[in-house]
């Protein structure tokens, strides 16, 4: 049993869905194929949504450009009544999404309320989902679309939901199984699930990795399939530097680490239903079929590379500095200030506990006023903005004490305003100005990763002054 998703440039149009078409039916057995919106739709949708707070008949003009969009890959489409068909899903979907940017006008505020721009966007996985099951069908491959707020069912923390795995699980066993069993392939949007009151919601950016490995998870998979615009995941982000190499074997602990610091080729919620049950998850180049791309698995500390496998920087990163004045202790303190950073709901990408003062690297987004006052009792807090956390994973260094002097004589003067070596599979992360990030990334994947400079530990390339 498989599990293939393919990303927004792997459905960006007809002959890309058609790529898509030919994966999936290249495979045997029972398949279920999870698909983001088209290329570039989730973001002009975001920005429907802001434009119809203001000019609503502008808003929808750019609707129906992206509904043309649409209508033109299913022009595509050769037999005559699914092409009519499809094309009549195509005007509902973007009936519905008249009325969503209706409502958006309507509420006359300055922005949409999370619920309201999840309504609308939702639209692009619907709209690319539809489009994928009529070309699956077009091609000679028995497919059914489902419905995904009937499947992935979550909380109702809108444009960030959490899915709920019970009612998923039930879904997944009453509606997708005996398609699967009756040798359909089942074609299903990615991203999006339905909240407790059956309103849409949506996972997060990226989201659609995640529905894929959720469902995976649920009909324990053989394996999950990322189908992307990359030949795998890469020592660094191939935009940054673009003689990052492939790395053919990670573990889950890396490839999540890697997630959470900013490596925009996976989710990051996507490793843990996969892990959990020990389902392998590939990631493949849809350009590059045959490939072997790269292979997410258990895989033990024996046939780990010993070199740093790869690097990746999470943007947009706050620094917050909490000094005590509390004298129960620190752990106390350290206890108090992460539970604040709970109720906000603010995730810690990183944190350092020295002497009376505790370090956390957070997104900027967090809710800085709601945490000084929820601190103000009992400690003093200097927030550091505009910063960067860069990370290094690769269990071949995690023991090496020499990793972190090491990695600072390669970043020479650059200013580091925190160190630490999270965990094994991370044994290097760092914060830094934020237009330091690139060269950050550079150097440190240069001196510890690039072919040239391949280095192990007691065999550092470079000349470092001790
Ligand atoms: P999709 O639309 O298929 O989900 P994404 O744009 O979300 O694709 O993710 C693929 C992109 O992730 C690549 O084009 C690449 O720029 C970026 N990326 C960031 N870090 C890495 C990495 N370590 N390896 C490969 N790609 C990476
Ligand atoms: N279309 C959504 C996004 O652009 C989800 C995804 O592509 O995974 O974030
Ligand atoms: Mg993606």
């Amino acid at each position: 049993m498989l599990v293939l998703k393919f990303g927004g440039t792997s459905v960006a149009d007809a002959d890309a869905i058609r790529r898509a078409a030919a994966i999936v039916g290249a495979q045997r057995g029972a398949r279920v194929v999870v698909v983001s919106a088209l290329a570039g739709v989730t973001d002009a949708l975001l920005q429907i949504g802001e434009v119809a707070c203001a000019d609503e008949h502008a808003a929808l003009r750019a609707l129906d450009g992206l509904t043309a969009r649409h209508h033109d890959v299913a022009r595509a489409v050769r037999h005559a009544e699914r092409r009519r068909l499809l094309s009549a899903g195509i005007d509902g979907l973007s009936r519905s999404a008249r009325g969503a940017v209706a409502a958006i006008r309507a509420a006359g505020r300055a922005r949409p309320t999370p619920a309201s721009a999840d309504r609308l966007v939702a639209t692009g996985e619907l709209w690319s989902s539809r489009l994928v099951a009529a070309l699956l069908e077009d091609a000679g491959i028995a497919s059914r679309w489902l419905d995904p707020p009937e499947i992935v069912h979550t909380d109702a923390r809108y444009q960030a939901a959490t899915p709920d795995l019970v009612p998923t699980a039930r879904a997944v066993d009453k509606l997708v199984r005996p398609l699967l069993a009756s040798d359909r392939v089942v074609v299903i949007g990615g991203f999006i699930g339905s909240a407790p009151d059956g309103s849409t919601t949506t996972l997060g950016r990226g989201g659609s990795d995640y529905s894929a490995a959720l469902l995976g998870a649920c009909l324990s998979a053989d394996e999950i399939q990322i189908w992307t615009d990359v030949d795998g995941i890469l020592t660094a982000d191939p935009r940054v530097i673009a003689h990052a190499r492939l790395v053919e074997r990670l573990s889950y602990a890396e490839a999540h680490d890697l997630a959470i610091f900013g490596a925009k080729v996976l989710h990051p919620a996507t490793i843990q239903p996969a892990a959990a049950r020990n389902i392998p998850v590939r990631v493949l180049n849809s350009r590059r079929p045959d490939a072997t791309g790269t292979i997410i698995g258990p895989h033990t500390d024996l046939d780990v590379d010993p070199r740093l496998t790869a690097v990746a920087c999470r943007s947009g990163v706050t620094l917050v500095e909490v000094i005590s004045r509390d004298t129960r202790g620190r752990e106390f303190f350290a206890a108090k200030v992460f539970h604040v950073l709970a109720q906000g709901g603010t995730p810690v990408v990183l944190a350092d506990l020295c002497g009376n003062r505790l370090s956390v690297a957070v997104d900027d987004s967090a809710d800085f006023d709601g945490f000084c006052s929820g601190v103000a009792a009992f400690a003093d807090v200097r927030l550091r903005r505009g910063l960067a956390a860069v990370c290094a994973v690769g269990r071949g260094w995690s023991a090496e004490p020499r990793l972190i002097r090491d990695a600072l004589a390669v970043l020479g003067d650059t200013p580091v305003h925190m160190v630490a070596r999270p965990s094994g599979s991370s044994p290097l992360a760092l914060v830094v100005d934020e237009a330091h990030a690139e060269s950050t990334l550079t150097r440190l994947h240069d001196g510890f990763l690039f072919e040239a400079n391949a280095s192990r530990p007691g065999d550092f390339p470079l000349a470092v002054n001790q």
